[in-house]
């Protein structure tokens, strides 16, 4: 498998942002600075960022940089095929949108209950295992989102898979939802190597409640992100943990502390296992606000942004909910708009009941408005 030379890989999916867009001469700072400190892994996908993604990994990297100094993850998304024969002809796009001729590593994105199927019927991998024979990919793997043994079981069906994208973070690696480490024991055993995402838990963990802040700040002064990185990139097998960097100063931080990686020492686990303590008592909605649900809304509910006011509110209860809650609905629909077609739900890698969660947040937000 091609030299991933650390374990930090930068996620095309929340760049730097500026008046709506993304604020390219920063990234393009940003992926220069990450490539000088010897880091050399991208990530992305079609529909991240608005569906720019790609275009933007042509213009901040492939087209400013040797080939042979970067390694390149795009994936398959489902809601871009119907049929198998739509398959290449959107690889090709995704080529040309990137600006390179193979990828290092092509992702069946987001493999699920509700969508693996399709992706058998379409002959999915089949495909990709073929582009890699014509030398357009380098290695065919998964993205997961699900349970341990539907994992276990897409793994025994295709063996020929050669590396799985988890979600792993010290918050999630009990949880009996999402599994990490019972999804990570499975491709141990499967023996495949892991990519990690969402290691900071679409940024829960770098912006904690202040109990949990106050854990970590007795420690030795590292910022929350790196307790949280350096966490999923210790476990055995576990080759490049993701990071979605908004600005060059994550960068800085991530690069400072994982260009001489060292595992967490045994008093930064017990922090850590403190702060999941904290995070249980407060019954946060374990939303990573990676949108996936939102351009399928035919009332245009910005469900992350709703669901951020709720846990909000549970933080900070002095907090100013009602305002930041007409701020998230004036462009789009209040929660009691949602017509509950569930749309949002089979899309949802977190799984979250999102119907029920939101008449949640009408009976707190919307009554208020009546
Ligand atoms: S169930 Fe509600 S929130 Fe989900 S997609 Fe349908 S209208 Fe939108
Ligand atoms: S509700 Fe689910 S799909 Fe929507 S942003 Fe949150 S985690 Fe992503």
């Amino acid at each position: 498998m091609e030299k991933m030379q650390k374990k930090l890989g930068f996620g095309f999916m929340r760049l730097p942002m500026k008046d709506g867009q993304a604020d390219i001469p920063q990234t393009c700072d940003m992926v220069d600075l990450f490539l000088r400190r010897g880091f050399n892994y991208f990530d992305t996908a079609r529909g991240y960022l608005d569906g720019k993604a790609e275009t933007l990994i042509r213009t901040c990297l492939t087209s400013r940089h040797p080939r042979e100094s970067y390694l390149l993850t795009d994936k398959l998304s489902g809601n871009y095929f119907k049929t198998e024969a739509d398959i290449r002809p959107l690889f090709e796009s995704q080529l040309t949108d990137c600006g390179v001729e193979y990828f290092d590593f092509y992702l069946m994105h987001s493999q699920c209950r509700e969508n693996y199927d399709h992706y058998q019927q379409c002959h999915a991998y089949e495909t990709a295992f073929a582009l890699k024979a014509e030398g357009k990919i380098r290695h065919v793997g998964i993205s997961f989102h699900d349970t341990a043994d539907f994992l276990d079981q897409i793994l025994t069906e295709h063996p020929e898979i050669e590396i799985v994208q988890l979600q792993f973070n010290y918050l999630d690696y009990e949880d009996p939802a999402i599994q990490s480490r019972l999804c990570y024991e499975v491709c141990r055993k499967h023996g495949k190597p892991v990519l990690v995402m969402e290691p900071v838990k679409g940024g829960r963990l770098t912006q904690l409640p202040e109990k949990a802040r106050k854990i970590l700040d007795e420690l030795h002064g590292g910022s929350n992100a790196s307790y949280a990185i350096r966490f999923a990139a210790g476990f055995e097998g576990i080759k490049m943990v993701l990071s979605g960097m908004s600005s060059i100063e994550q960068l800085r931080d991530n690069t400072d502390y994982m260009t001489d990686f060292k595992p967490l020492d045994d008093r930064e686990r017990k922090a850590l296992s403190e702060v999941c303590r904290v995070f249980r008592g407060m019954h946060l909605i374990p939303c990573t606000a990676c949108r996936y649900c939102e351009a399928g809304c035919p009332r245009k509910i910005h469900i992350p942004d709703l669901f951020a006011v709720l846990n909000a509110r549970q933080i900070y209860s002095d907090w100013n909910g009602e305002f930041y809650y007409d701020v998230h609905t004036r462009n789009g629909g209040k929660a009691s708009d949602c017509i509950k077609c569930g749309q949002c739900e089979n899309i949802c890698p977190q799984h979250l009941h999102i119907r029920e969660l939101l008449e949640q947040v009408a009976e707190i937000y919307d009554k208020k408005a009546e």
